[in-house]
């Protein structure tokens, strides 16, 4: 199939369904080689936070080098664009256009994030709109966790990290993503995702190695372009999907909880604007107010500016105007 005949998205306030409405059976992803699948989550959860008391432990003996910040900062800001222009915005919900091979670098940027394979990721995303914050959302804080503040905090840490050891509600790949199954260039780094989720440890190693001379100066790119990155950017990530249906303001009216937090806003390249998110999922631009800075809607303009993007979804004022709360 060639990738201009690769189906419509899934759109995700059109394929929410009624109030009431459970997900079948088919809409779930059928858990296969759970304890497998537990623990290699279990081992890119614990490992990343034991090494950063390593790198705590190399700080405190003045052992960070200006180079490992540098090449944290760019492992950081390339996988992590990979996960919101690239997983997110472009993949999920068609904010944009672009040319395969860019689908393609995009897509292998947010599997270095080692937040598994690119289709998976997606499915469970696009399952979270059709559902958000009720029955059958792979994610929310605020489903069967009880009252209280108790019930409040195993809602947050089900919706952070839980929901990853918990295979009950995530997106069936068959139902909730037939376009990028269907998507040769996406469909190939999905398959391969653990080539490039090592590529993304194997850079800041070789870039140590370049920019130090040494194996030491290697290993100490890999503990911060590495492992510290991924820990700080997986965290990051769970937290739209805990704080931002928690903690913030609500700009626009929507059927869910999602919430505005500014202060993630920086370090999540703009994805904590995650109420103007909710109410407009294909929007390429989740800052909608002029103080609400979203570093990923700036790659997309820039790129739309080299002519490597086009048809970039856009809110007209008065849609806006009809949704706004305050
Ligand atoms: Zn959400
Ligand atoms: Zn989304």
């Amino acid at each position: 199939m060639s990738v201009s005949a690769v189906p419509p998205p899934l759109s995700p306030p059109a394929a929410r369904p009624p109030a009431d409405g459970a997900p079948g059976p088919e809409e779930i992803r059928v858990p296969e080689l759970v304890t497998l699948d537990r623990v290699i989550t279990g081992v890119i959860t614990v490992v990343p936070p034991l090494l950063l008391v390593l790198a705590g432990w190399r700080l405190w003996n003045n052992q960070l080098h200006w180079r490992d910040v540098g090449i944290f900062l760019v492992m950081y800001t390339a996988t992590g664009l990979g996960v919101t222009v690239g997983f997110h915005r472009l993949l999920t919900h068609r904010a944009f256009r672009t040319r395969p091979w860019l689908r393609g670098l995009w897509a292998v940027l947010g599997t270095m994030s080692i937040e598994g394979p690119v289709i998976s990721w997606v499915a469970d995303h696009r399952k979270h709109h059709a559902y958000s914050d009720r029955l059958g959302d792979p994610h929310s804080p605020h489903v069967d966790s009880g009252g209280g503040w108790r019930g409040a905090l195993r809602g947050l840490a089900h919706a952070h990290v839980g929901w990853l050891f918990d295979h009950q509600q995530r997106g069936a790949q068959e139902r909730y993503a037939p376009d990028l199954i269907a998507d040769p260039v996406v469909a190939f780094v999905d398959r391969t995702f653990i080539l490039w989720s090592l590529l993304g440890l194997a850079i800041p190693f070789g870039l140590g190695v370049m920019l130090g001379g040494t194996v030491t100066a290697g290993l100490d790119a890999l503990l911060w372009g590495g492992a510290v990155r991924v820990l700080v950017l997986h965290h990051v990530t769970y937290s739209i999907n805990s704080l931002c249906h928690f903690f913030g303001y609500r700009s626009y009216a929507t059927e869910d909880h999602s919430r505005n937090l500014a202060w993630l806003a920086p370090l999540s390249f703009g994805e904590a604007w995650h109420n103007n998110h909710h109410a407009f999922p294909t929007s390429a631009f989740h800052g909608m107010a002029r103080r609400e800075i979203d570093i990923s809607g700036l790659v997309i303009s820039g790129m739309e500016r080299l002519g490597l993007a086009w048809e970039v979804q856009r809110v007209a004022p008065e849609r806006r105007a009809r949704k706004a709360i305050r």
